[in-house]
């Protein structure tokens, strides 16, 4: 038996299937390229069944179980045959200014759902302009396009609810959110690996997917990609060095700051808190391409600390582990020799890692106490070991860091990825 996992990010998609060992036996992508708005529906749509539909045959019909994890806060209104209404809302799409400061006022304060890009703000920014008969129901990337592979609407994980306003004390929407959007037009939610339904008999027939097919309520990519990574204590973590810093922390406690962009994401009978830094590898990008990052870090001795000490923000501004809106970057002195000037960047890279990890724990997370790395970064060793030597805890590569290969997993595992290794087998 197989499971899919398929990942649905800015760029394009990614399906990636496993055995029940965790071995992967298929991959495939597809890029979108640049996407016109009212484009964007129907290529998922496509992208879906042309990544499931080109998988062998021989896998395809021996799929278990799916897994599909979407972009946090992309939102489509559509009707009851899932025919979306008008262009999904992206991630990053900002213009529902007025409803986000209609939530802040009306939320529980600090509720992720009260920022502009959230769930919540777009979906009633969708609904000032569709009005009361131009949509039946409002969902997140994921659940959209579950819902198009089990032809049952209507549900949401508790991740992806997150930022359409779930209640995190009772897993359901508080009264703020039934007062400002009518609960009716929300999915109901669900815990993420939850079995939704099978995949639908007319679709696993056009698919050629076995038609007992589960498919599983689904996860944002970032969840994906941390899920990718298999830790699995209390106090693991994984650090993101991408294009910035993002660190994900496995805590027993819950952990909030609006003002630090910390907030938990249910775990189980754990949370999973972090907070994402401005700073990161697009600062490196500004001096150095990919190559010569490689090359000048060969020439970097680790075990000796830099005396440099810098500000490595793209722009002013930085939100996590200090909250500083006015926070300028600060360059120099740059060393005649790019290697100690490197030395200097990638060191001040990882005292914000050590800082951000301090923050966590004082604001009552569990202490850190190993680390996985993803992203551009973690091919570099160096860096590695300086990020050892400063945060003085176990540093290593994740072997896996691709997002589908984390919804196969969630796919495979179900709920049981978010049992604490005590429950773990008990039944959950
Ligand atoms: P994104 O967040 O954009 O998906 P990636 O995970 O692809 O980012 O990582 C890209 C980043 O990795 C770039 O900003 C680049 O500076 C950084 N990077 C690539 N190679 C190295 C290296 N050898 N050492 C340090 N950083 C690197």
């Amino acid at each position: 038996m197989y499971f899919l996992g398929i990942d649905f990010g800015t760029s394009g998609a990614r399906a990636c299937v496993i055995d029940a060992a965790g071995t992967i036996v298929a991959e495939d992508a597809r890029d979108f390229g640049e996407l016109a708005e009212h484009e964007r529906a129907g290529i998922w749509r496509e992208a879906l069944w042309d990544l499931v539909a080109t998988l062998p045959a021989p896998i395809r019909t021996q799929l278990s179980d799916i897994a599909l994890d979407g972009t946090s806060g992309t939102v489509l209104a559509c009707d009851e045959e899932l025919s979306p209404r008008h262009p999904p809302l992206l991630y990053n799409d900002d213009r529902a200014v007025d409803e986000a400061a209609l939530i802040a006022r009306t939320a529980t304060p600090g509720h992720p759902a009260a920022a502009v890009t959230s769930g919540l703000a777009k979906m009633l920014w969708l609904k000032k302009r569709l009005g009361l008969t131009g949509a039946r129901l409002y969902l997140n990337q994921a659940d959209w396009l579950s819902g198009l592979l089990t032809g049952r609407v209507g549900m949401s994980d508790y991740h992806n609810a997150l930022k359409l306003g779930l209640d995190l004390d009772t897993l359901k929407w508080p009264a703020w959110v039934e007062y400002l959007a009518d609960i009716d037009y929300l999915p109901v939610p669900i815990a993420p690996g939850a079995r939704l339904a099978t995949v639908s008999r007319p679709r696993a027939r056009y698919l050629g997917v076995y038609p007992g097919c589960m498919v599983h309520a689904g996860t944002t990519d970032s969840i994906a990609a941390f899920l990718a990574a298999g830790v699995s204590g209390s106090g693991d973590a994984v650090t993101s060095l991408g294009s910035t810093l993002v660190l994900k922390l496995l805590s027993d406690t819950r952990v909030e700051s609006v003002e630090h962009g910390v907030y938990s994401h249910w775990f189980g009978d754990r949370w999973l808190a972090g907070g994402a830094s401005n700073a990161g590898g697009a600062v490196l990008r500004q001096f150095f391409d990919d190559r010569q990052l490689a090359v000048l870090s060969e020439r970097i001795d680790p075990a000796v600390a830099s005396p440099l000490d810098y500000v490595p923000l793209p722009k002013a501004g930085e939100r996590f582990p200090v909250n500083d809106p006015a926070l300028a970057p600060r360059l120099v002195p740059r060393p005649a020799d790019d290697a100690e000037f490197l030395h200097g960047l990638l060191e001040s890279l990882a005292r914000i890692e050590t800082r951000g990890y301090r923050l966590l724990a004082e604001l009552g997370a569990t202490p850190v106490r190993r680390i996985e790395t993803a992203g551009g970064g973690a091919q570099n060793p160096a860096w590695m070991r300086i990020r050892q030597r400063l945060l003085g805890i176990p540093v290593a590569r994740a072997t896996h860091t691709q997002a589908a290969y984390g919804a196969a997993l969630l796919a495979r595992d179900g709920l049981q990825t978010f049992a604490s290794p005590a429950t773990r087998g008990q039944g959950l």
